[in-house]
């Protein structure tokens, strides 16, 4: 079996890819047909090397798929970009639970000598901390890619 492509790389005619369909398979060409086949979810896709995009042939619906060198990137959902209002919205939802759990905190501030009187602030910051990283993560999903094909080809 041929190894699993992992370095930056265009779409070659006889690869094995991993399967942009259920991302666990590998797809790769079936005898004696134009079309690749994954192993695990076993869907048909072609591929179109010129445009480095893959396209599922055994369904009604289309679904597509662009080859950035190393994974698939679908075609199916318009590139989102980071605009002003999700970063408002972003930095609310950062800020907006965790200054609730505050005001909580300082309306029913904990009994003195509680020895759990330190729970309320930690619980604060955990929640800050929790949605920081789930914005983050969601802002860095939608930051623009640098492209991969430019660098690479004149190596
Ligand atoms: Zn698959």
């Amino acid at each position: 079996m041929a190894e699993l492509v992992l370095s930056p790389k265009l779409l070659e005619p006889e690869g094995v890819y991993l399967c942009p369909v259920c991302r666990h398979g590998q797809i790769a060409p079936m005898v004696l047909m134009d079309t690749y086949a994954c192993n695990f979810c076993r869907h048909i896709l072609s591929i179109d090397l010129t445009h480095q995009t893959a396209r599922l042939e055994d369904t009604a619906m289309v679904f597509r798929w662009q080859w950035t060198g190393t994974t698939w990137r679908s075609l199916n959902t318009p590139p989102v970009t980071l605009t002003y209002t999700a970063i408002v919205l972003g930095v609310l939802l950062i800020t907006l639970p965790p200054g609730l759990v505050w005001l909580g905190q300082q309306m029913f501030p904990p009994l003195s000598g509680d020895r759990w009187h330190w729970f309320p602030l930690f619980w604060v910051g955990l929640t800050f901390f929790a949605h920081a990283v789930l914005v983050l993560r969601i802002f860095a999903g939608l930051a623009p890619v640098q492209p991969l094909f430019g660098r690479d080809r004149h190596r």
